[in-house]
């Protein structure tokens, strides 16, 4: 349920709106807006009336959510979400141009992959120090190490920091470092992982599950969302599908459907959505082109010798090209990098 006040209304008449909801053992969400003031309604399984609402001063409008998903949906704010990091604004006009190796490694290969990114106009870093690996005998990150790294070529090339945090344990620690709480495929649909960040007011950038529709994606943000952070990017990351020649298969249909759907922000991974180095390119075009707000891709110095995805890690020199065809394209989608 939504309810639409008078952008006047008082705070403290406000006040009386939101006990009212809570009286009735529901939940109120001030929802941030430029153009209006609004209250989101969750928890109303007993199906309460409008006009409980409406003979309540300041009340507007009240209107049902059609959707499973709630907060998170159109219906419920029809302005596009921007969210605001570090001078930066991810869903407005901004391009969010997202770069990095898959995990940190070392001091040197961060250091000179972040110097790159941002020589060549990336303002956000990516790096993984917790990696969910498919073998346990993989590569699992230089943890508390890699963090220290990753925020440290961020503070040094003045980029915006983005990591995955793997679980609760180790919550305090990831968000003590980073700008932007990364939620990889495979823990999406965590839900007491979900819960601890809703908790937090860190950006969050969930990417989609491996095998997640995009109403399981919009409801695990909604998880977020109704515990009380607002501040969420969605990942389109490709998804698994019967085809064997790709990593995954990048949805690019999920783009314009999301954005009908939801006013949050949605950033495409081209890199894990085909997991081919030389099809990264084309993809990013794409993603860029289908009216993402910002692409994340992997870069590595060296990336035969990765730890992780070196087979769809770009060459600094492949990462220059892509470059330059994102910011031609980035001039007609009318998107600044
Ligand atoms: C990653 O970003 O390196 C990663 C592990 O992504 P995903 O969770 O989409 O597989
Ligand atoms: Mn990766």
């Amino acid at each position: 349920m939504l309810l639409i006040l008078d952008l006047d209304t008082p705070n403290n008449l406000v006040e009386v709106i939101e006990n009212k909801i809570r009286e009735m053992k529901c939940v109120p969400h001030r929802l941030p807006g430029a153009q209006r003031l609004a209250i989101g309604i969750t928890g109303n399984k007993s199906g309460i009336s409008d006009d409980i609402f409406l003979s309540m001063k300041g009340v507007k409008e009240v209107h049902r959510i059609s959707k499973p998903f709630k907060l998170v949906s159109r219906e419920m704010k029809s302005e596009d979400t921007v969210i605001e990091v570090r001078g930066r604004k991810i869903g407005g006009k901004e391009f969010a141009y997202m770069a990095g190796p898959c995990s940190v490694e070392s001091r040197d290969q961060i250091m000179q992959t972040a110097e790159f990114v941002a020589n060549q106009g990336a303002k956000y870093l990516r790096g993984g120090a917790f990696k969910p690996r498919t073998s346990p005998y993989a590569f699992q990150g230089l943890k508390e190490e890699g963090l220290k790294l990753l925020r440290e070529a961020g503070d040094q090339f003045n980029l915006v920091v983005v990591t995955e945090l793997k679980d609760t344990d180790t919550f305090e620690m990831v968000e003590a470092y980073t700008d932007i709480i990364q939620i990889g495929a495979r823990n999406m649909q965590n839900f007491s992982l979900l819960e601890r960040i809703g908790k937090s007011n860190k950006p969050i950038m969930l990417k989609r599950g491996l095998s997640a529709t995009i109403e399981d994606l919009l409801m695990s943000a909604e998880y977020i969302a109704a515990s009380g952070n607002h501040n969420i990017i969605l990942c389109e990351r490709g998804i698994r599908t019967f085809e064997t020649y790709t990593r995954n298969t990048l949805d690019l249909n999920a783009v314009p459907v999301i954005k009908k759907l939801s006013h949050l922000p949605v950033v495409v991974d081209p890199s894990h959505g085909i997991g081919l180095w030389d099809g990264v390119t084309a993809m990013a075009r794409a993603g860029i082109a289908v009216g993402a707000d910002g692409l994340i891709i992997e870069v590595h110095p060296d990336p035969a010798n990765a730890l992780s995805d070196g087979p769809q890690s770009l060459k600094f020199k492949t990462f220059a090209k892509l470059t330059e065809q994102i910011k031609k394209l980035a001039d007609v989608m009318e998107r600044p990098i």
